[in-house]
């Protein structure tokens, strides 16, 4: 999949369509304060192994891509629902 760098869609806080930048969110290193991340480490402790199953079968063909919205009139930043493709590309 291909989408161009700069689109005219909804900015949720100018109420109308602006043109956008778009920006490919990276994956971040699960921070220690989340609870899920508390929780995970709370499991690791103690007795008994690792909490989750070994993960078996294929791997999934698609993956999921987050990507950034910047509003060129307001600045605001938005993240609307992420997409599933195999590949992904931001055109020039
Ligand atoms: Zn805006």
């Amino acid at each position: 999949m291909e989408k161009p760098r700069k689109i005219k869609t909804y900015c949720p806080y100018c109420k109308k369509h602006t043109i956008h930048e778009i920006e490919k969110m990276k994956k971040k290193k699960a921070s220690e304060l989340k609870q899920g991340q508390r929780r995970f480490r709370r499991a690791l402790k103690g007795y008994g192994g690792f909490p989750r199953p070994k993960p078996e079968g294929r791997e999934k063909p698609t993956k999921r891509i987050a990507l950034r919205y910047k509003c060129t009139e307001c600045g605001k930043i938005h993240q609307p629902k992420s997409i599933r493709a195999k590949k992904f590309e931001i055109m020039e």
